[in-house]
């Protein structure tokens, strides 16, 4: 029928605006590299990434001794950690570590001293189940990694300015304000006694996490609800002498190459931060799902897809979640049974055909295939500025990029399609010697190893 027709032109006309041919990736790529290059080169060089130095100078040597805390705050579930580090051979002896997801009202509406407050709060009840196995020595105070994944300026490894919000957060008065002073004030109020040793963002602490366990990682990847790269930069790069662990802040990444779509726009024009962080809009947790519900919407209004009227809920953002969206790109039942029950439950949408849900797989499909190859483009372009998307002679080193996020982790197709891409981006050869590795957890065991490489007790 027309109407079917008419679904199936805007089907054909986003995919082919979605399109990620090897050409067009290779071109993000390079304009990842470039942009790097700017940004390195000057404060300011490159009007998408910071490339900011994480004043971290010494990763984890494995020599890390005694009890250290984390905090990782950065997203929908914010979670407290102790590991007890039992030195050269000792590893991890013990990790505990509780979650909790952060009230809406505490992202959007409440004062930084609000947030903070809950953060505090969570974490003296944690303090307050440390038990055995966890030693502290007589006289010592316990020490604390944060774990921030927010654009901070860093002034030193303990310090340093909240740049904006990302990620649906929106706190106005914490906006430069030094994250470390509002946590130890906060800290203060409930009585606890804990030296904050480092403040990294979830990067850096998957870097650190991950060069732990494997001395070969030599970059970091996020794709959870956000999107993040960190890697170590080569002495000569950088104006300052030793080597640099850099947080590129990636998600705020824009090239004329990027296959940006009409419902890509809209999602922009619609949230919190207009015209920023556009990468992270099209590959990473929180907007996939929401592209998918916006080209449904368009489905039903234009092709009459779902009946005569426009199911509500399709009408509203971020109704369909990305785990959701996943739920139904991963459906292998004959009848695509998951994906009918899914309409009902997200959008109380019932009595689609078997090939109006087909249709509905390949938006998923379409969405999370462009996220994915993206992603993978984006870790090309770190290689080619390590100076690693080819083997030199005798160089039998392997690279190995550490990967974390509920993203990566959940979402199957998503990754087995990075992988796939970036193996066919760097050839057999190449591909041979760069491995990703689920970092998992990396960044909240990260975070407590940079605050005993920086702990106060030599
Ligand atoms: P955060 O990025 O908030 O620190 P995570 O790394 O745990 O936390 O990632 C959570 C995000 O991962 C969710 O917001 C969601 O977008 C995505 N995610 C979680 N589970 C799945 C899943 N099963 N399929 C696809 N995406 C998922
Ligand atoms: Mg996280």
């Amino acid at each position: 029928s027309g109407r079917r027709n008419t679904a199936m032109s805007i089907l054909k006309e986003f995919e082919e605006k979605c399109a990620t041919p090897i050409g067009k990736l290779r071109q993000v790529a390079d304009a990842m590299t470039a942009e790097m290059h700017a940004g390195l080169a000057s404060e300011g060089g490159s009007s998408m990434f910071k490339m900011l130095n994480s004043h971290v100078d010494n990763l984890p040597s494995g020599d890390e001794n005694g009890l250290f805390y984390a905090l990782d705050l950065g997203g929908t579930n914010f979670r407290v950690l102790r590991v007890q580090l039992g030195g050269r051979d000792g590893c991890v002896v013990k990790q505990e570590f509780t979650e909790v997801s952060v009230p809406h009202e505490l992202m959007t509406s409440a004062t930084s001293s609000e947030l903070f407050d809950f953060i505090a709060k969570e974490l003296a009840r944690f303090i307050d189940t440390e038990g055995e196995g966890f030693i502290l020595p007589p006289g010592s105070q316990r020490e604390l990694g944060f774990t921030f994944s927010f654009p901070v300026k860093q002034l030193s490894i303990a310090s340093g300015n909240l740049i904006k919000w990302t990620k649906g957060f929106s706190i106005d008065d914490a906006v430069g304000k030094d994250v470390v002073v509002e946590l130890t004030k906060a800290l203060d109020r409930q009585g606890i006694d804990m030296r904050v040793a480092a403040l990294v963002n979830d990067t850096i602490g998957t870097l650190a996490g991950g060069k732990y366990l494997n001395n070969d990682v030599a970059a970091a990847v996020i794709l959870g609800t956000g999107t993040n790269a960190a890697y170590v930069e080569r002495a000569h790069a950088i104006p300052k002498s030793g080597e640099m662990v850099i947080n590129m802040e990636w998600g705020n990444f824009w090239s004329s190459h990027l296959p940006v779509t009409e419902y890509d726009q809209a999602l922009d024009q619609d949230s919190l931060s207009v015209g920023e962080q556009i990468f992270e809009k099209i590959i990473s947790g929180m907007y996939l799902g929401d592209i998918v519900r916006r080209v449904l919407c368009k489905m039903a209004e234009e092709a009459v897809f779902f009946g005569d009227i426009v199911p509500p809920k399709l009408k509203t953002p971020f109704t369909l979640r990305t785990p959701e969206m996943s739920a139904i790109h991963h459906d292998t039942s004959a009848n695509l049974r998951v994906v009918e029950r899914k309409l009902k439950d997200i959008f109380g949408i019932t009595g689609t055909s078997l090939e109006t849900r087909r249709v509905i797989v390949d938006v998923c499909n379409i969405v999370a295939t462009r996220g994915a190859r993206l992603s993978a483009a984006g870790i090309l372009g770190i290689l080619k500025k390590m100076g690693k998307d080819t083997v030199k002679e005798g160089d039998k080193q392997r690279t190995v990029i550490a990967v974390d996020g509920g993203l990566f982790e959940h979402y199957t197709e998503f990754r087995s399609c990075l992988e796939s891409t970036l193996s066919e981006l760097l050839g057999d050869e190449v591909a041979r010697t760069v491995v990703i590795e689920h970092a998992n957890d990396g960044s909240g065991t990260g975070a407590a190893l940079l605050a005993a490489c920086h702990s106060q007790y030599p």
